[in-house]
């Protein structure tokens, strides 16, 4: 029998199908790969299996949005305008939830927040929030210079494994003259000292 999700009120099979409708092959097995490194990092944690498990399975789904969707729900849900300056890569998270609210009934605080800030994190991240933050950056099928070090700190402690995937995030950011995201600095400016 499907695993059920009492506050979805959908089985396993059922949300998998929905989740697996939003985006591409290659997306839904990197999300399927974070599901399974959220749950491994809350059970070394001590955070919330079921609450991890979810949050990776989820943290993805805006990810294939049109542009114009992201733009009608920041006006619709009276967002921060200053949104409507950036791309797909910030709205996936920060807006992202709004599209999961639309499409399911998931009313957890706590899963949204971590879903919210799963790609620029925030200061004072839960632990539920840096599970998946870093769930993501660690995953099986990630591959760069640093993921070796990064599932070793994840491991060990959180918030340096925090720290260090929001350093190597700047960096690549930097190097590629990307614009940075305010949030982001402010994760890096309150999660680097960890570091040493
Ligand atoms: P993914 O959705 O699984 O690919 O991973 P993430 O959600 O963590 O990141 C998505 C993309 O957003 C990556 O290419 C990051 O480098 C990029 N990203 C992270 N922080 C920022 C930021 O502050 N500004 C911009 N423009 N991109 C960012
Ligand atoms: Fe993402
Ligand atoms: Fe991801």
């Amino acid at each position: 029998m499907s695993k059920y999700y009492p506050e979805l009120g959908l089985t396993r099979e059922k949300l998998l199908k929905k989740v697996k409708a939003q985006m591409s092959k290659k997306r839904y097995e990197h999300v399927l790969a974070v599901e399974e490194q959220a749950i491994k990092l809350a059970k070394i944690h001590g955070v919330d299996e079921y609450k991890a498990g979810l949050a990776g399975l989820l943290h993805d789904y805006a990810k294939e949005l049109p542009a114009e969707e992201f733009k009608r729900l920041i006006k619709k849900y009276d967002l921060d305008k200053d949104l409507l300056n950036w791309g797909n890569n910030v709205w996936h998270g920060m807006v992202g939830i709004y599209k999961i609210q639309e499409d399911l009934v998931l009313k957890d605080k706590e899963i949204l927040h971590a879903i919210k800030v799963h790609t620029v994190g925030c200061k004072k991240m839960s632990d539920l929030d840096k599970v998946v933050y870093v769930a993501d950056y660690i995953e099986p099928h990630r591959d760069f210079p640093g993921v070796y070090k990064a599932r070793r700190l994840a491991k060990k402690n959180l918030d340096e494994a925090v720290a260090y995937e929001t350093r190597g995030t700047v960096r690549h950011l930097i190097d590629r003259e990307i614009k940075i995201y305010p949030q982001t600095l402010e994760t890096y400016n309150y999660y680097i000292d960890y570091l040493k």
